[in-house]
Order: structure tokens, then C-alpha cells, then sequence
């Protein structure tokens, strides 16, 4: 990976190359989140001052169109008027009380109302925390060990189910962590994702089985949707074993419809982990499904799982400001705009001969270098050709087009893309394209 970051555009990113350097020294590695490093791509991490709208200002004064989202929850673009506005009114009236608000309950209403099979709510403060709750309760619920994750999905860092997941694992080519005990990794079953014989074989051979995990659209290996079928079969194995399915929506919830992937295929998890949008861009998670099982968590029942700042009235303030303002046509931009990302990837990569893939989950996309078809699990995204998307990037991103960091990480649009972000990406693009066909394999012999 060369640490090349020589802005063609003649970008001054000084500023930026200066507070890595300081961060170096007192964060490791510089960043509080991996993918953040640009390990994967190599240069130098752009430090952000401000954002407004799709646009990002980096310290040096750069700016750039977001095609990042802070990861997804921006659906609305930054600092949206609506939510900053309900932010400072949640913050003149306290900070945090450790005691129940009103708020909290609008919320997990605003949650139940939009996804059927969620029942109850309880609310977190990550999507790791989320999902690692769901495991818990789902173990405590069955009465049983086992957990079936698929590779290539991330459901935050939990110890469990880091075992071959996406997102910075595998863009750090990580099979599961060090610090992740054996116990700690022996009763999660690894499976490829969209392959529901491999479900039925892991049922046929284990007893213990207490819930299967999944992406509800798998969106941390880039993105990757279940086939026809695949969510309705889990479904119907678990029922039929008497396990539990645990829909992972935090990238795709309250994102790709008004109710998640939930609102595209209709399959019903017994259990649902949300982050990311639900929350506007503060650190707030949640985790609900069906009040039966939701019910046997503390003080109704004996799992327990708390949070000193679980709840925070902020943070469920900017929440609920978001989703009441995302309304039909803030999800008929978001779709509008993925495509027209997705067509104009494509139309540059076409005229500079690059095979590819550009594919779809909802309105998440991402571009796989390919000959072959687009992948559906994460054996056939590893095979893509990976070494073409640094330079695409380094390309984009010197022209003033921020695209995640990583071959293994989806494009998040907002709905404040307008006819100006759309130009500037198009005008980028032909360079990036021809950046990644002048791109060469490193693992290629060399001779
Ligand atoms: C982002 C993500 C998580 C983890 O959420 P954090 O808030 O980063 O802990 C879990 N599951 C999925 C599907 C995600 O995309």
C-alpha cells in the first residue's frame, strides 16, 4: 500500500497529515473506529471540521460530496435544521437524568409503528451493544448456547460474532480477533451467507441452536442482498427448530424504507437490532421484537442488560427528529439518488473498460471490480478484484468526492444530494475509472 495521497486537484491536506500525526500519539493508531485509518487504501485520513447538507469541510478547508453518511445514519444530510434544532431544545432542558422521559417512549413507539413484528423496545447506546443484548436474550430465552452468524456479516464488534465478519474485519483481512477467547468463539457457527442448505445441514447437526443472526440485507461486505427466499427460509428453519432469527437492521433500518428491509421483503425476525439512522447521527441503538421474548429481559424477567446512559434524551431526540422527518419523499430521494450514483459508476467504468458490478441492496451500493457476476457471499466479494478500488478512490476523493475507505464497505447516499453533488461526482468519475483500469494486480508475478 503506498501512501499516496498526492491530491491531483493540488488539494492542501496539511492540516489533515498534522492532526493524524498528533492523533498517532495518543489514540492508536490515530482513529477511534479502523476503517477510519484508511489502512486499506493508504494516505492520509481527512480530518473533519464541519458538514452541512452533502457536504463535508475537512480541516484544510477541502471539501467534498459525502457518499459516507457518517456509515448510514445521515439520511437527511448533515446537520439537518430539523434535527439540530431538536438537539439544542433536548439540550437546554438536561443532558442526561438516568431516569425515564417521555421521549424514550415516542421513540420506541415511532420504532413499533414503522416495523410490525417489533412489539417492544429497548434502547442502547451502539449497534454492538444491540446485538450483543439480542444474543443474550435470545440464550436466555431458549435456553441454549449456539449462535449461527454468516461470513462477512458485522454486527458491531461483539465477541461472539466477530468470527469472519465484515465491515474493518475484513478489510483488515482479520479471521476473527485476538483477545476473543475459544469459549468465547465456540458456540458461534459460521456459515456462507445465501446459502440456506448450509442453515438446514447446521440444524440437522446441532441441538443447541439458540438463534440465527443475519444482515437483514447484508451491507457490511459491500453490498450483498439476500436471494428470493433466503430471510422466509431462516424464518421458517428456526421456527421449525425452535430457535430464534434475529434480523440485523442497524446499516438497513429506517435507511432503505420507511420500516427497513422489513419493508421490502416482509419477512418477520423474532427479534430486531436498529442503529445508525434511528438515532440522527448521536450515539443511540435499540433492540426489540416480539414482547414475549422482549419481556424476559430485567426488571420483568431474568435477563439482565442496563445502561447509565441508555435512553439519553439527546440522543433520542435527534432519533426521533430524523425519522419524523424522513417522510415518502426523503425515501423516493434516497433510492433516486443511490441509482443515479450506481448509472454514473457504472457509464464511467464502462467507457474505461473496467468490468464490474454495481449492486444493489435497497438503496445501499456498491461497485465489485468483477468479470464475473455480482457476488452474493462473501468468498465471491473476496475474489473480486479489490486492488482496483484504491486508486479508484484516492482518484475520487483528490477531486472532491468522499466514497468509504474501503472495497468491503457500501456507499451511503443522503437525500440532500442535489444537481450540483451529482455533477461533481460526475466529473470525478471519469478519472477514477481511469485510475482503477491503470490499476495492476499486485499479485501478479512480477518477472
Ligand atoms: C454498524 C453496524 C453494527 C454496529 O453498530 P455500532 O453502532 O457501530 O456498534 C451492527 N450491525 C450492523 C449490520 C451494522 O452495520
Amino acid at each position: 500500500m503506498s501512501a499516496k495521497s498526492s491530491a491531483v486537484t493540488g488539494a492542501n491536506i496539511d492540516r489533515s497529515a498534522a492532526l493524524f500525526d498528533r492523533a498517532a500519539g495518543v489514540i492508536p493508531g490515530g482513529v477511534n473506529s479502523p476503517v477510519r485509518a484508511f489502512s486499506a487504501v493508504g494516505g492520509t485520513p481527512r480530518f473533519i471540521s464541519e458538514a452541512s447538507g452533502y457536504r463535508l469541510t475537512d480541516a484544510d478547508g477541502n471539501t467534498y460530496v459525502d457518499l459516507v453518511s457518517s456509515w448510514g445514519p445521515m439520511i437527511l444530510g448533515h446537520a439537518h435544521p430539523a434535527v439540530v434544532e431538536a438537539v439544542g431544545a433536548a439540550a437546554q432542558t438536561g443532558l442526561s437524568f438516568g431516569a425515564p422521559t417521555a421521549a424514550e417512549i415516542e421513540l420506541a413507539e415511532e420504532i413499533i409503528g414503522r416495523v410490525d413484528p417489533v412489539e417492544r423496545v429497548r434502547l442502547v447506546n451502539s449497534g454492538t451493544e444491540a446485538t450483543m443484548s439480542a444474543v443474550r436474550l435470545a440464550r436466555g430465552f431458549t435456553g441454549r448456547g449456539k449462535i449461527i452468524k454468516f461470513s462477512g456479516c458485522y454486527h458491531g464488534h461483539v465477541d461472539a460474532l466477530l468470527a469472519d465478519a465484515g465491515s474493518g474485519v475484513a478489510t483488515l483481512g482479520l479471521p476473527t480477533s485476538p483477545g476473543v477467547t475459544g469459549a468465547q468463539a465456540q458456540d458461534t457457527i459460521v456459515l456462507p451467507y445465501n446459502d440456506i442448505e448450509a442453515v438446514r445441514a447446521a440444524f440437522a447437526a446441532h441441538e443447541d441452536i439458540a438463534a440465527v443472526i443475519t444482515e437483514a440485507a447484508a451491507g457490511n461486505m459491500g453490498a450483498v442482498p439476500p436471494k428470493d427466499g433466503f430471510n422466509a427460509a431462516l424464518k421458517q428453519l428456526t421456527a421449525a427448530h425452535g430457535a430464534l432469527l434475529i434480523i440485523d437492521e442497524v446499516m438497513t433500518g429506517f435507511r432503505v424504507s420507511p420500516s427497513g428491509w422489513h419493508g421490502i421483503d416482509g419477512v418477520s425476525g423474532d427479534l430486531y437490532t436498529f442503529g445508525k439512522v434511528m438515532s440522527g447521527g448521536l450515539p443511540a441503538a435499540a433492540f426489540g421484537g416480539r414482547a414475549d421474548v422482549m419481556n424476559h429481559l430485567a426488571p420483568l424477567g431474568p435477563v439482565y442488560q442496563a445502561g447509565t446512559l441508555s435512553g439519553n434524551p439527546v440522543a433520542v431526540a435527534a432519533g426521533l427528529a430524523t425519522l419524523r422527518t424522513a417522510d415518502a419523499g426523503v425515501y423516493a430521494a434516497l433510492d433516486a439518488n443511490a441509482h443515479r450514483l450506481g448509472d454514473l459508476i457504472s457509464e464511467a467504468l464502462t467507457t474505461a473498460s473496467v468490468a464490474h458490478q454495481v449492486q444493489y441492496a435497497g438503496n445501499l451500493v456498491s461497485v465489485f471490480f468483477t468479470d464475473g457476476p455480482a457476488p452474493s457471499n462473501y468468498q465471491q466479494v473476496k475474489g473480486t478484484q479489490t486492488w482496483r478500488f484504491a486508486p479508484f478512490f484516492h482518484a475520487l476523493l483528490d477531486r472532491g468526492v468522499y466514497a468509504p475507505p474501503s472495497a468491503f464497505e457500501a456507499w451511503f447516499v443522503s437525500a440532500a444530494l442535489d444537481e450540483d453533488a451529482f455533477s461533481q461526482i460526475a466529473d470525478a468519475l471519469p478519472a477514477a475509472a481511469a485510475a482503477a483500469a491503470a490499476a495492476v494486480d499486485p499479485s501478479a508475478a512480477t518477472n
